[in-house]
């Protein structure tokens, strides 16, 4: 199936990525198996993400004969986890891109007004020559990713694209209107956000689910 593009926003309707979610939604799923659906489908969703990074070639030696090989253009991608459920996807990530650099963003939610506090920021260096992927399995209100792609933007990265597993259409908008040049890939868009803002029908709290912490 193919992945569908819209308003820079691409919905992975894998299906194997669709069978796996709904495993992941299920609120009787043990923490051991939340973990590795999340990282299952987290190497799928990289796999699109990545679809346009730039190649250049180089010539190599095959046992046989010489040719000029497609490798990936410049320094290593990096992956940014924003903490701390971003982590759950990032082990997954590496396993696809094993040679990855990773930055780390620590937002909390601020359980009043919902927004995202910083407590944590570490990015490798040459930012410049490098291509971001910043993971966080929801995009509810999208204030976290908001503020995550402010401060990766003042490092000037060559790209930025965000990767989640389930966006609120509220939290798009919100992402949309402060990061219009930044691509979304997403396995799904639910149909909103609740008082709280959880994403309904979601998965619940990705973090406690992920970490065992409810
Ligand atoms: N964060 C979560 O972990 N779950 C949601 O539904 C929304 C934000």
């Amino acid at each position: 199936m193919s992945a569908p593009q819209s308003a820079n926003v691409t919905v992975v309707e894998h299906p194997l990525v669709l069978h796996k979610l709904t495993h992941l939604r299920q609120k009787e799923r043990s923490t051991s198996s939340f973990r590795s659906l999340l990282a299952e489908i987290s190497m799928l969703l990289v796999y699109e993400a990545t679809r346009h990074l730039p190649l250049v070639y180089e010539s190599i030696e095959t046992p046989l004969a010489s040719m000029r090989a497609p490798v990936l253009d410049g320094k290593k991608v990096v992956l940014v986890n924003i903490l701390r459920a971003g982590t759950g996807m990032l082990e997954g990530m590496l396993q696809i891109i094993p040679s990855a650099r990773v930055g780390h963003i620590g937002l909390y939610r601020d359980p009043e007004t919902l927004g995202a506090v910083e407590y944590y920021f570490k990015l490798p260096r040459e930012m410049e020559d490098r291509d971001v992927i910043v993971v966080d399995p929801m995009l509810a209100t999208g204030n976290s990713a908001v503020a995550a792609v402010d401060r990766i933007k003042t490092a000037t990265p060559r790209s930025i694209r965000f990767l989640c597993v389930i966006a609120a259409p509220e939290g798009i908008a919100n992402f949309q209107e402060s990061h219009p040049d930044v691509p979304i890939f997403t396995a799904a868009v639910d149909e909103k956000l609740d008082e709280n803002g959880y994403i309904i029908p979601g998965f619940g709290d990705a973090g406690d689910r992920l970490f065992g912490t409810k």
